[in-house]
């Protein structure tokens, strides 16, 4: 697809980090972008800056996913682009045992629901109801009507120490973009899904410094982590190549997470 000024497209997650870079570089391409994001001023501050527009939502509650929708779609029309960064970093093992009492404990259920409410159902609910308003749309060359990029992360297949609802939550998207593919492969509606490794956005912001020097270290080429900006071209690249379908692909710097 070739994303112009003709074309409306939906970031959530775009007040952020990988959202704020995918925003960035739609709107760079004369895309109407409309940004879902539960941080109302940041998400303004970058729609001033691209001359799109802020939806606050969140993504993890259906009536103000819907609400966001038929604001974005009042504004720009029907979105032909669907980007889901929207997501929550949680850490926890299944069962710890604490160093100083001894004491064994397991991680709280309400935060493995949290996150896979907002990582896997917010994503989920964002790609459904995307893709419903995109089938009402006419097919443009080879009959596409639209595209969607979601963000899973290397976590999902790497079995990372501590981060099993995480990990769990990303595996969820990973497994729903193939058949995702397949449920709309006679409406003209693609979808692809982005592993990212370790990138430098403010979701990092609560390593500590020396933390963040070390997963950059162990990155083997090149030896940092990752600009939002990389991640921001394999979204463009999945959304204009009309042949980009059903894949889900690692953009790590090669990394294989070691274990904490
Ligand atoms: P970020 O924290 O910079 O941005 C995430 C954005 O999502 C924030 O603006 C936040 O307000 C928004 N958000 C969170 N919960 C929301 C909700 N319920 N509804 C609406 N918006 C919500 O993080 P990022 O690094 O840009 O991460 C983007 C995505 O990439 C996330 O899904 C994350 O899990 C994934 N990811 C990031 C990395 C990394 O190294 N940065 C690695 C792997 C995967």
């Amino acid at each position: 697809m070739k994303v112009d000024a003709s074309v409306a497209a939906i970031v959530t997650g775009g007040a952020s980090g990988l959202g704020e870079a995918s925003a960035r570089a739609l709107a760079a391409k004369g895309a109407k972008v409309a940004l879902f994001d539960l941080n109302e001023e940041r998400g303004a501050q970058v729609a001033a800056e691209i001359g799109g527009i802020m939806c606050k939502v969140d993504v993890s509650d259906e009536a103000s996913v819907d609400a966001a929708f038929a604001r974005a779609r009042e504004a720009h029309g029907q979105e032909r682009v669907l980007v889901c960064c929207a997501g929550i970093g949680t850490i926890g093992k299944t069962v710890r045992r604490d160093k100083e009492t001894g004491e064994i404990s397991h991680l709280p259920v309400d935060l493995f629901h949290k996150t896979i409410k907002v990582n896997l159902m917010g994503t989920f609910q964002c790609v459904a109801k995307s893709a419903a308003g995109m089938m009402t749309l006419e097919g443009l060359e080879d009959g596409e009507r639209g595209a969607m990029v979601c963000t899973a992360s290397v976590a999902a297949v790497d079995g990372q120490i501590g981060q099993v609802a995480y990990s769990a939550s990303k595996g969820g998207v990973v497994g729903m973009t193939l058949p995702i593919a397949r449920d709309f492969m006679n409406e003209g509606i693609r979808i692809n899904t982005i592993l990212p490794g370790i990138f430098k956005t403010p979701l990092l912001a609560g390593l500590p410094e020396k933390a963040q020097e070390s997963l950059a270290a162990a990155v083997p080429f090149p030896k940092r982590l990752g600009h939002p900006e990389e991640y921001a071209n394999l979204v463009m690249t999945m959304i204009e190549n009309g042949y980009f379908n059903g894949e889900t692909v690692r953009l790590d710097g090669a990394i294989r997470m070691p274990p904490r």
